[in-house]
């Protein structure tokens, strides 16, 4: 359409499709291509109305979204990362954490939360894109450890949602070590046989979906979203040759056995009520 230009006055393009668009601006819809008002885009959470595809959405927004009546109680949101290794790329670490802290109003990409699901208490967390491309560093491992014990402490199931790109490589070995120390403790849930739900959004990559988003007992995906370990593009300049149509999509990584279904954001609620009766109260599945 020749009017929909991204340069064009009130119209972006979601380039990496993380809506923060004031009312009554457009946005080019990465799946159809088709413009859509931001206004609406926001009352069908998130969700293209003509072709589905999911953008991005918040830790708040998940926790609204999920949670009954809204209302959930916030933890650890006041953990921030030092700068152990001094590091400094196109700008020092210090400064981009300061930056992105202001630009987003959060301490660090991931969130945890407790609050009720379906009259079930569950101890949740989630992860921001947001920040910092949802990457992994010691405030996310100690976010999702601390959500980790909050479930095994209160006997609680326990939900992840995942968005990230993987490790963040300004906090180098530390950063990889989250993978152990939430796997570690992953395995002290599963020990107390409390049921561990992850919900894998676009995208989960990297040391994230290496370790706690890869451990759940059941691996809900939203349509659409990518999940692997290294990125398409990596693997495909790797091996030298094209990858299927459709590779690490949630639709393609379920048909290789790696998750156990497909949600529309609009079922999620619903299809983690039903999970959550399953578990914890071990009776038929309602409609
Ligand atoms: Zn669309």
């Amino acid at each position: 359409m020749s009017w929909f230009k991204r340069q064009a006055k009130g119209i972006k393009t979601a380039l990496n499709d993380q809506i923060n668009v004031p009312e009554g601006q457009w946005v080019k819809c990465p799946g159809c291509s088709q413009p859509l008002n931001a206004r609406e885009l926001g009352n069908n959470l998130l969700v293209c109305p003509k072709c589905t595809y999911h953008f991005k959405m918040t830790s708040q927004d998940y926790f609204e979204l999920l949670f009954d009546d809204r209302k959930f109680r916030i933890f650890d949101d006041n953990l921030i990362s030092v700068d152990p290794l001094d590091f400094t790329d196109k700008k020092a670490y210090t400064t981009r954490l300061k930056n992105t802290r202001k630009k987003t109003g959060l301490s660090d990409s991931a969130r945890a939360a407790t609050g009720k699901v379906g009259g079930h208490s569950v101890s949740m967390a989630s992860m921001d894109f947001s920040f910092i491309g949802g990457s992994m560093g010691s405030v996310v491992g100690e976010v999702i450890t601390r959500a980790i014990k909050r479930a095994c402490r209160k006997k609680t199931p326990l939900i992840l949602i995942t968005q990230s790109g993987g490790a963040r490589m300004m906090e180098g070995a530390l950063s990889l070590m989250q993978m152990a120390k939430t796997a570690a403790n992953l395995t002290k849930l599963s020990d107390k046989g409390l049921p561990f739900i992850v919900i894998l959004t676009n995208p989960t990559t990297g040391g994230v979906t290496a370790s706690f988003a890869m451990l759940g007992d059941v691996h809900i995906a939203e349509p659409g979203a990518l999940i692997g370990f290294a990125g398409p593009r990596i693997i495909r300049e790797t091996m030298g040759q094209d990858l299927p149509d459709g590779f690490q999509k949630s639709e393609f990584v379920q048909e290789h056995g790696f998750i156990d279904m497909i949600v529309e954001r609009k079922d999620l609620r619903g299809r983690l009520i039903h999970l959550l009766h399953l578990f914890m109260e071990a009776v038929p599945l309602a409609d």
